[in-house]
């Protein structure tokens, strides 16, 4: 990991379930604020951005309000083995 205590890099899913954005998240080590990257699965918004870190992590679309949550890797490791199966 080195200099980073937290780093994700996630595709986003818009209100239909398509893959349409996705999210890279870094918190330094030595920082509480997480360096954000984002494209806004619903309005396709991209911005680059800072915001205190804490779980669970979520950052709002600055254009047009979309929540987007970054879920637990718990709960994603759960839906990849469902899609694994399908
Ligand atoms: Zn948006």
């Amino acid at each position: 990991m080195g200099n980073f205590k937290y780093i994700t890099n996630r595709t986003l899913l818009n209100v239909v379930g398509e893959e349409s954005g996705n999210i890279a998240v870094l918190v330094r080590n030595d920082s509480d604020e997480a360096d954000v990257r984002y494209r806004c699965p619903e309005c396709g918004f991209s911005e680059q951005t800072r915001k205190p870190w804490k779980r669970p992590f979520s950052v709002k679309c600055s254009k047009c309000g979309f929540l987007i949550r970054l879920p637990r890797l718990k709960d994603e490791v759960k839906r990849e083995k469902r899609m694994a199966k399908a």
